[in-house]
């Protein structure tokens, strides 16, 4: 049986960056989850706040967590793998001790990457998480684009 995803019990990504992406990847979501941003970019709820968090996310960061739109989520959610750069960034905000160790990820420093990463963000809660302490982290702002 395979590890079960970090992000499981994370969710720091989710709550760092300003998750923005085109117009047209907001149309499948509840538009109740979606922000306008200019002419062609929307966003996700929360996530453009100075202190943001997706309005999508259920549960603690660093406990256990779950993405409540999985299948419909945008393009920079599918694409941010856990252990690289933004990941970590996210993780250290949020007083959680980076990925490498617990699964097997290459985190030398000077641009080491993840080796191979192994799954998407955020599937299914685990329900059993141990919940993590919590340690919150000042936010720019204007919190930095995930993507764009
Ligand atoms: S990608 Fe990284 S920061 Fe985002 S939920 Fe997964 S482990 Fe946490
Ligand atoms: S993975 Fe889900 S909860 Fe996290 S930022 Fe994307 S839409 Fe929001």
């Amino acid at each position: 049986m395979s590890e079960p995803s970090p992000c499981t019990t994370c969710g720091a990504c989710c709550a760092t960056y300003r998750v923005s992406f085109y117009w047209a990847e907001a149309e499948p979501l509840p538009a109740t989850l979606t922000r306008p941003l200019g002419r062609w970019y929307a966003c996700m709820a929360g996530t453009e706040q100075p202190r943001p968090r997706c309005e999508a996310l259920a549960g603690d960061i660093g406990g256990s967590v779950a993405c409540t739109v999985y299948e419909q989520r945008p393009s920079p959610c599918r694409e941010l793998q856990p252990g690289e750069d933004k990941c970590q960034r996210a993780r250290r905000r949020h007083g959680l001790p980076p990925l490498g160790i617990e699964v097997g990820l290459d985190l030398s420093i000077d641009g080491g990457g993840p080796g191979d990463p192994p799954t998407d963000p955020l599937p299914a809660p685990m329900p059993n998480a141990v919940p993590l302490p919590v340690v919150a982290a000042e936010g720019p702002s204007d919190p930095p684009p995930l993507a764009h």
